[in-house]
């Protein structure tokens, strides 16, 4: 679905010029991971509610601005206590649980190596700061055919979600 742009929200009425949350203005998309947008299918707050009613692409970005938004290591803690499962009930949960991976990794080679592995059942490949996939892995993966993953990976790995990556060796850009 379509994402909620600043002014349009269903739920409730926000009579500033600009976005509290990110300074958008009316009409205009707020930033990835602002807190005031609303979600295209239920009208609450988007990044906590379970809808995820995004596109991937969008989706991935808006998880991203999340984790890097994350600076205080208690709402990490708070999230992981009270959260679902598996941490993937919102992107907020999504956020939460890439910026605990990035943090693991960072920190611990033993975890980097075994992530690593874990990837490579996916079809990724760790290139560079990112991740990488080929479209006839991730098309194997999707269940969708390798042109339409291939336009999905484009969307994704033009901008936000692995910056530089056509720059990496051994990216796999069929
Ligand atoms: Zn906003
Ligand atoms: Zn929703």
């Amino acid at each position: 679905m379509e994402r909620i742009k600043f002014g349009s929200e269903t739920k409730m009425t926000i009579l500033a010029d600009n976005c509290p949350g990110c300074n958008a203005y009316r009409g205009q998309l707020h930033q990835y991971a602002c807190v005031v947008e609303s979600c295209p299918q239920c009208g609450s707050r988007l990044l906590r509610c379970t809808c995820k009613a995004l596109s991937m692409a969008e989706s991935l970005k808006i998880t991203k601005a999340v984790a890097d938004g994350i600076t205080d290591r208690s709402e990490i803690r708070r999230t992981s206590d009270t959260g679902s499962e598996h941490l993937d009930a919102s992107y907020y949960e999504e956020g939460v649980m890439l910026w605990i991976i990035r943090d693991v990794t960072a920190r611990d080679q033993a975890a980097a190596a075994k992530m690593n592995e874990l990837l490579a059942d996916t079809g990724f490949k760790h290139v560079g700061k990112g991740y990488a996939i080929s479209a006839e892995d991730a098309a194997r993966h999707m269940g969708v055919p390798v042109e339409e993953a291939r336009a999905i990976l484009e969307e994704m790995q033009a901008d936000a979600v692995y910056p530089g990556w056509q720059d990496q060796e051994g990216t796999a850009k069929a």
